[in-house]
Parts: structure tokens; C-alpha cells; sequence
């Protein structure tokens, strides 16, 4: 019995352990176009491989997936967040979980985890073919696997792991949807996401390098496309986990400089506008003689005052008490609903792509294609994303480790 599987990425790489543990005695191959497995699992968390989240709770847990939530939550629970810790920790690589529930392994260093890999696949129940891509796959009583090289492998059981087409160079170039549609599937429209936002706005560029630990990010005149949490300014624009989040509940919508995303900063999301309004009109009251700006660094830092007053076009020796009720009110809205024209996504930069393989056409329960048996799929070919801080690679891993034990099972 031979087992295909195509990509060392997380999910080939965590199906192909499950393979070797559950099916010792099967021929498995391996199939990778890099000289190096896991070149995205190495560079993700910044180099530092965000292995997975620390939070437990699956139903908190599949709420940060924006798209194959539904799908996803049998391979959650078949191998959620703490299992795929404790199976890391178990292959000898110690993690820890940080403050924000961000998992990475305690050395920092993203290549243990893929080191871990390498050292466990090994002859002759592993295969692992690397500078080997796949040009083509064939059904007929086998998979039939064409190698650029012109060889072809016959397998009985195919795993597809292929990635998605964010971060090309990595190698997730996005041939796996071909061979998909080739054995049937079809892929829904596809989409960058967890990206940077590039902005119109100048003042926010002159902050490039500055950070607010938390901030409301919204979408003017759309409920549903929020979150709070951190941002970098950009010298394009804004970045950080809460732009990623945002990213990711945009990443269909339409918008260039044309047709600007008309997004809206909430410098201080812990206070109701009411609140805020009544700590400023208290604040202006006590100190008559000191400048606004002055004021307003009780809760936002200096630059970011400066910008935000300049944007207003206040002069800079104003002091509380010549304030107008209408200048009060701007900045106000200022502080909790400035405008910002988002005009493009920072091209190529995005951490993973939004679509893939139809889901209604893959069993949820085994990973397995419901057009062509034998097939299975794992990781994010699937249309299934989550916002950064490991639910990514938890999906790959869940999704691989799902797609191993379903192979295992039938043999
Ligand atoms: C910069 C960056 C940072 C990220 N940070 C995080 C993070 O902090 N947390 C998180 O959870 N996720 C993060 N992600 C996303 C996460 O890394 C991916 O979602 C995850 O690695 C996907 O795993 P995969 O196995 O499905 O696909 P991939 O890791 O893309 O693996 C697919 C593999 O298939 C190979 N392949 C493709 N076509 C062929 C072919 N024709 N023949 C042979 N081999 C082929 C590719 O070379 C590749 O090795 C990040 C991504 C990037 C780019």
C-alpha cells in the first residue's frame, strides 16, 4: 500500500507523522518542491513559529476563523490546541504560551519545530522526496503522480497539502488547486488575506513605528467587520493583529484608491463616547490654562496628540479654555472615530489566502474528498482561515493529523 502525500508543509508534515505512527507498515512518500520542508512553518510567528493558540476552548477557539468554521470544528476536536502542544512537547520540542496566548516553542527559534520533522521521518517507512514537484494528477485505478521531472509515482491513497499562493517564494504557489479541479473539485474565488492596510491619510504615515496596544478598528457602515487589539503605524499605512483581523473580514470587499475602505480608529475602545466626553469636559474644566494638547496626553502619546490635532487644523497655543463646544466634539470624534481611507492591500505581503477547495465537497469527518475516494486534504488548500496568532498552523496540524488518522483507518 503506498500513500502520497504532496507538500511538506504543516498539515503534510503532521499527516505524514500520523501515517507513520498509525500505519508503520505502509510505503509513505513525501512529495516536496522546496530543498527544505516547512519553509512557511520556519518564517511564520516572525520567525519564531507561532505553533498554535493557548486558548482551550474550541467554541472560543473556532470564532477567530473567519472562513470553514463550521468545517473545521471535527478536526478542533479530533486534535485541538492542547493536544497539538502536549504531541509537540512529547517530540521534544519544549513550547511556551506568551501573554497575548500566542504558542511558540521556548528556544524562539521557528526550525526546531520543522528540525523535529526531519528527524522523525526516516527510511524506509517515510519517504521524503525533497526538489520534487509535482506537475500533474491522474485518477484511474491509482493516483497518478507526474514529477516535473517527467517521473510518475503510483500511489493508493493521496494526500493533498499544498498550501495555498500567499507568500510564493515559500513554494505555496497554488498548482494544488489544479490538481484538484483535475480530479474534480471545485475552488471557490480567491482572496489575500491577513494583510497590511495601505492608507491615503499622511499623518498616520508620519507615525511609522509607533504602536498602540489596543485600538477599535470598524468598518464605516458595516456592523459586522470590527476588532480591537493592537496596530503598528506604517510608513504606508497601519499593520498589527488587529489590521490582520480586519483584513481578514475584508478580504472579499473591493478597495483601491478609486474606492477607498472608509475605515475608523478608536483610539481608546475602554471608554464609551460618553465616558470620554465627560472625562474631557472634566479635565478642560480643571486646567482652563493648558493647552488641549496637553490635555489629551492623559490618554494618547505625544506624536500621536500632535498628529491628531493637526489633522484638525487647531492651533497649537490653544488652550482649554478657548476651546469652542464644536472644536470639543471634533476631537472627540477625532479620538473615537477617525476617519481613515484604506486604499490597497501591501502587495504580496499577505500571510495566507482566503478560499480553496469547496467544502461541501470534502468529508468533514475524514478530510476526504466526497467526488474522488482516496483523496484527502489537509491545511490551507481548504477554504478555511483564521486570523493570526496560530490558528493557521493549528488548522494545518488539526486538518493533517485528521487526514493521517483517516488514511490509517482504512487500510
Ligand atoms: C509570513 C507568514 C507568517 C505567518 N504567521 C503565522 C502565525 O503566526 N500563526 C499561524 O497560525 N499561521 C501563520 N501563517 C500562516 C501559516 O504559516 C500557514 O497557514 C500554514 O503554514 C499553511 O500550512 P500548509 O501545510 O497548508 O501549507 P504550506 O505551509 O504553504 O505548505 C505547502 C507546501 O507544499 C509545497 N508544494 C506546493 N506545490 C507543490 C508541488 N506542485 N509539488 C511539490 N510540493 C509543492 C510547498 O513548497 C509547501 O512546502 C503565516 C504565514 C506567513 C506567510
Amino acid at each position: 500500500m503506498t500513500i502520497a502525500v504532496i507538500g511538506a508543509g504543516a498539515a503534510g508534515m503532521m499527516a505524514t507523522a500520523t501515517l507513520q505512527t498509525l500505519a508503520p507498515t505502509c510505503r509513505i512518500i513525501l512529495l516536496e518542491k522546496n530543498a527544505l520542508m516547512g519553509r512557511k512553518v520556519q518564517i511564520s510567528g516572525g520567525g519564531r513559529c507561532n505553533v498554535t493558540t493557548g486558548f482551550h476552548d474550541i467554541k472560543t477557539v473556532l470564532t477567530r476563523y473567519q472562513r470553514g468554521r463550521k468545517f473545521l470544528s471535527t478536526a478542533l476536536y479530533h486534535f485541538p490546541p492542547d493536544q497539538v502542544y502536549d504531541w509537540f512537547e512529547q517530540h521534544g520540542v519544549p513550547l511556551k504560551t506568551e501573554p497575548d496566548g500566542r504558542v511558540f516553542p521556548q528556544s524562539d527559534v521557528g526550525k526546531d519545530v520543522v528540525d523535529l520533522f526531519e528527524h522523525l521521518f526516516q527510511p524506509p517507512s517515510v519517504q521524503l522526496r525533497l526538489r520534487t514537484s509535482v506537475a500533474a494528477i491522474k485518477k484511474t485505478d491509482h493516483f497518478q503522480i507526474t514529477l516535473q521531472s517527467g517521473d510518475t509515482i503510483l500511489a493508493d491513497k493521496l494526500i493533498l497539502t499544498t498550501g495555498g499562493q500567499a507568500y510564493r517564494h515559500t513554494g505555496s504557489t497554488g498548482e494544488g488547486y489544479q490538481f484538484a479541479e483535475a480530479l474534480g473539485h471545485h475552488i471557490t474565488p480567491l482572496a489575500a488575506s491577513l494583510n497590511s492596510f495601505i492608507v491615503s491619510n499622511q499623518w498616520i504615515k508620519q507615525l511609522s513605528g509607533v504602536s498602540f496596544v489596543a485600538v477599535g478598528l470598524s468598518v464605516a457602515g458595516h456592523k459586522h467587520y470590527q476588532f480591537t487589539g493592537p496596530i503598528v503605524c506604517t510608513h504606508q499605512g497601519i499593520s498589527g493583529p488587529a489590521v490582520f483581523a480586519l483584513s481578514s473580514q475584508v478580504a472579499f470587499e473591493d478597495y483601491s484608491a478609486r474606492h477607498p475602505l472608509p475605515v475608523l480608529i478608536d483610539f481608546i475602545p475602554t471608554m464609551s463616547n460618553e465616558q470620554l466626553r465627560h472625562e474631557l469636559n472634566m479635565a478642560i474644566t480643571r486646567n482652563p490654562k493648558q493647552q488641549l494638547r496637553t490635555t489629551l496626553h492623559a490618554w494618547l502619546p505625544k506624536s500621536v496628540v500632535n498628529a491628531l490635532v493637526a489633522e484638525l487644523e487647531l492651533p497649537a497655543e490653544k488652550t482649554n479654555a478657548e476651546v469652542s463646544n464644536v472644536m470639543r466634539q471634533r476631537v472627540l470624534d477625532q479620538l473615537k472615530r477617525c476617519p481613515l481611507a484604506v486604499i490597497g492591500r501591501a502587495a504580496g505581503d499577505e500571510f495566507v489566502t482566503a478560499g480553496g477547495i469547496e467544502l461541501s465537497e470534502v468529508n468533514a469527518r475524514t478530510m476526504e474528498s466526497k467526488l474522488c475516494p482516496g483523496l484527502y486534504f489537509a491545511g490551507e488548500i481548504l477554504n478555511i482561515d483564521g486570523y493570526t496568532g496560530g490558528y493557521n498552523l493549528q488548522a494545518a496540524w488539526a486538518t493533517g493529523h485528521l487526514a493521517g488518522s483517516s488514511v490509517a483507518a482504512v487500510l
